[in-house]
């Protein structure tokens, strides 16, 4: 098992398979973009499914969830999925994806085996997307999203970040909308992890501020507190249920005592935190001619150092320096 010091136990996997992107919102790189991994540090398809496999099979690793940069940027992403989909015990496997390319491919993911996605999206309007994400692609992404609920692809979250002053008065009508279309959506606070280092705290809006401006316009009542367990969105009933709604306050309420998760980059570290500032190469070991008994034993040293919080609130914190869309978020 991946079991920390504090006894916390790792079974969710984040992937990331790829650190490219095909957007630049504001709150995660700048618009022009960042120095790419080059393409001999990424894992291969064939390294990424090793590990998944070792994950799932020696450490008891139950969900995987492929992410990026953008995963469906990743060519071999569906051959990836039904590989790891059929181990065994058989793992949860699911995307964290803008959408983009996700009306091709929802019916070959599905069909792949995926059990769900959660799509990125922070603004009903096309011009606001633009602004912030620096492409005009808003009408990719909603198909995206409708052609996931059409393969089946359940429930279908969409996270959102609001950001004040952008996107913030959209916080009601997000909701309404993701209501009508029977998808799930999360507010996350927005979290020191862009590649330009323009976090401030005074311009993230807070989990607090997220549950004002839907208290407006809707009756929330907290929802199975009890069940949480190690998600990290608080969840609310909306209007009575049985829809409801999340608030991810990775900030402000950090929900790093439950924390259940472990990441791998594209380049084959493993980090603990998104937050960590330590990475432990699998990848190093692993072309040196490591076995998986060795890669395991990698592994589990790694996640025994796992730090007790991600410390954002500690004056000595510091941002790591690898941003988001290179960790896999
Ligand atoms: N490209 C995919 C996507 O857009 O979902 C996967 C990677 S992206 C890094 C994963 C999630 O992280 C997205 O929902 C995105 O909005 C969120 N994200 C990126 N930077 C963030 C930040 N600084 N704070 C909070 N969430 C962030």
């Amino acid at each position: 098992m991946l079991r920390d010091s504090f006894g916390r136990v790792a079974t969710d996997l984040r992937v990331s398979l790829t650190d490219k992107c095909n957007l630049r919102c504001t709150y995660c790189m700048p618009p022009e973009g960042l120095d790419w991994l080059p393409n001999a540090k990424l894992l291969t398809a064939d390294e990424i499914v090793r590990l998944v496999t070792i994950g799932v099979e020696r450490l008891g690793v139950t969900e995987v969830r492929y992410t990026g940069g953008e995963p469906l940027l990743r060519r071999e992403l569906v051959d990836i999925v039904a590989r790891t989909t059929t181990l065994s015990p058989k793992p949860q496997i699911s995307l964290t994806t803008n959408g983009i390319g996700l009306a091709r491919l929802a019916e070959p993911l599905a069909a792949a085996g995926l059990h769900r996605v959660n799509v990125s999206l922070d603004t009903l309007d096309a011009g606001t997307f633009k602004r912030l994400a620096h492409r005009d692609r808003h009408a990719d992404v909603i198909d995206g999203l409708a052609a996931a609920d059409a393969a089946g692809l359940r429930p279908v979250k969409v996270n959102t970040v609001l950001m004040r002053g952008i996107n913030d008065h959209e916080a009601a009508p997000l909701l309404r909308w993701c209501l009508a279309r029977g998808y799930e959506l999360r507010f996350i606070e927005q979290m020191p992890l862009d590649a330009q280092h323009g976090w401030s705290r005074d311009d993230m809006v807070t989990a607090d501020e997220i549950l004002g401006l839907l208290s407006a316009s809707f009756d929330l009542t907290p929802d199975d507190l009890e069940e949480r367990g190690s998600a990290p969105a608080e969840r609310f009933l909306v209007d009575g249920g049985p829809a409801r709604v999340g608030v991810i306050g990775s900030v402000t309420r950090p929900f790093c005592g439950a924390c259940d998760r472990v990441r791998l980059t594209a380049d084959g570290q493993v980090r603990n935190c998104l937050f960590a500032t330590e990475e432990s190469d699998l990848k190093t070991a692993m072309r040196a001619g490591a076995s998986d008994e060795e890669l395991a034993e990698r592994w589990m040293v790694a996640v025994s150092r796992k730090r007790a919080g991600h410390g954002i609130d500690d004056p000595s914190f510091l941002q790591p320096s690898r941003p988001m869309s290179a960790i896999g978020g």
